[in-house]
């Protein structure tokens, strides 16, 4: 069976993961902590990023540092994750979804500004498949009415829009270091910053000023804020210090397989039996998925079911969250549902890591293939 996903190792993680158990530091904010901030900080030019827990947390701290207040808004597009509404609703805000564009996946950005109430305070944007949204009229919206802007860049690790890593175009972005993303710790995140607000040490370290004492700068450590305990283990982190130093080769090994997917399946998408995603000018993605969109729901079905038979693995995700109970519990959908439910029902991705070979795509490609050429 080709996995649909592995979970990426590179060859120097487990010796960096002992040279932390023999430094006798294993709780967070060591060596390797300050490694990966450093790395973050500089292959992305954030004003500051903070190594969370997951990219879950991450989002959670954003919305925090939002400062929300019961009943206000947050415009995001309902086919995404879960985490991604939790974090607002957990703050007390209320998730308004809007619906996508087909060609990416992302939220359709010229749908906002209709969804904007005096209740309003976030916008929320999505970077699907590491593909970025139109930030330019996401920024511009938020602009003109006052709002914040958090970008969920779980899936957007090294990739751009205009020149610019995604994650660091809004106010505060998240990634994620999840084994299924393109660079892990097992279970992880980042939270960036486009300007750095200490408020979110504080919520970071369970709502203490420790960050500063640990610095040298408070001479004792107190209950400042909300908070709660966001910061992962320096075992995690010397796991993710290895991926990021060959980050540049996981990245160019995935693009190299996405690269094979769109030549191999070319013909069937040229000849109208599938569709695929577009990466619009101006974004430089990673190689994060790699998916098709089936004529519908039927059809996604029995192609899972053949590839399946064929030894490979494809999944598809993200029930749409307005449509799931506690969408419907939290949230409300504003405006026309024309291509969040009928798109995410054609999706399927196929197998996509570190590690995939040449013949396994190919073997993939065939497979598709022969189901359409059937
Ligand atoms: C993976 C993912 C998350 C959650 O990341 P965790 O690190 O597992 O918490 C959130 N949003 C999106 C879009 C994701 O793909």
């Amino acid at each position: 069976m080709i996995p649909f996903n592995v979970p990426p190792y590179c060859g120097r993680e487990d010796g960096y993961v002992l040279e932390a158990i023999h430094a006798h530091k294993i709780s967070g904010d060591g060596a390797f902590t300050k490694k990966c901030h450093a790395w973050l900080e500089e292959r992305t030019g954030t004003a500051k990023a903070l190594l969370t827990t997951s990219c879950t947390h991450a989002l959670d701290m954003a919305a925090l540092l939002c400062r929300l207040e019961p009943g206000d808004e947050v415009i995001l597009p309902s086919y995404t994750f879960s985490s991604t509404a939790n974090a607002f609703v957990l703050a007390g805000a209320v998730p308004v979804f809007v619906d996508i564009r087909p060609d990416t996946m992302n939220i359709d950005e010229t749908l906002i500004e209709d969804a904007v109430t005096d209740r309003t305070r976030v916008i929320c944007p999505v970077h699907y498949a590491g593909v970025g949204c139109e930030m330019d009229a996401i920024l511009d919206v938020a602009r003109r009415h006052g709002l914040k802007v958090v970008e969920d860049a779980a899936q957007g690790v090294l990739a751009s829009y205009k020149g610019q890593p995604l994650g660091t175009i809004g106010d505060y972005g998240c990634f994620s270091f999840h084994e299924s993303k393109n660079y892990s710790m097992g279970e992880g995140g980042a939270l960036l910053m486009r300007e750095f607000d200490p408020r979110a040490e504080v919520i970071r370290e369970k709502g203490t000023n420790r960050s500063r004492f640990l610095r040298g700068q408070v001479d004792k450590y107190t209950w400042e804020d909300l908070g709660s305990s966001y910061l992962p283990s320096e075992l995690n982190a010397a796991y993710l210090y290895g991926q990021l130093e060959m980050a540049d080769e996981i990245n160019a090994a995935r693009l190299h397989c996405w690269d094979l997917y769109r030549e191999g399946l070319a013909p069937l998408q040229r000849e109208g039996f599938i569709d695929w995603q577009t990466v619009p000018e101006g974004c430089v993605h990673n190689g994060h998925m790699f998916y098709v969109k089936a004529k519908d729901i039927q059809e996604r079905t029995a192609l899972i079911a053949f590839l399946r038979e064929r030894g490979v693995q494809s999944v598809f995700h993200y029930v749409p969250l307005h449509s799931a109970a506690a969408g419907r519990r939290f949230g409300r959908f504003h405006g026309e549902d024309k291509y969040t439910t009928s798109e995410s029902e054609r999706l399927l991705r196929l197998p996509m890591h570190y590690g995939l070979t040449d013949d396994e795509v190919e073997q993939v490609v065939q497979a598709v293939t022969a189901f359409y050429k059937a």
